[in-house]
């Protein structure tokens, strides 16, 4: 498996995580991933970014600062 297959899979596994691919493309995605440490670390990050997001805003985004930023976002927005 060269570079650039490795790259169109990456491009893939962003509809396999979905589990949107035909099951035919969802085995070739298999069959590579098995194979290619780069792409099953890219779904264990690809797993970890909403446990991530949810931190951020939970711990980063007070409840008055994000209504305050919201007010500020609707004043802009008019
Ligand atoms: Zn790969």
């Amino acid at each position: 498996m060269n570079h650039d297959a490795c790259v169109s899979g990456v491009e893939l596994l962003m509809d396999y995580l979905e589990g949107v691919l035909p099951a035919d493309v969802r085995s070739a995605v298999e069959a590579h991933v098995s194979g290619c440490p780069r792409c099953v670390a890219f779904i264990e990050s690809y797993r970890e970014t909403p446990r991530i997001m949810r931190e951020a805003t939970a711990n980063a985004m007070p409840e008055d600062l994000q209504a305050s930023l919201l007010s500020f976002l609707r004043e802009r927005t008019r």
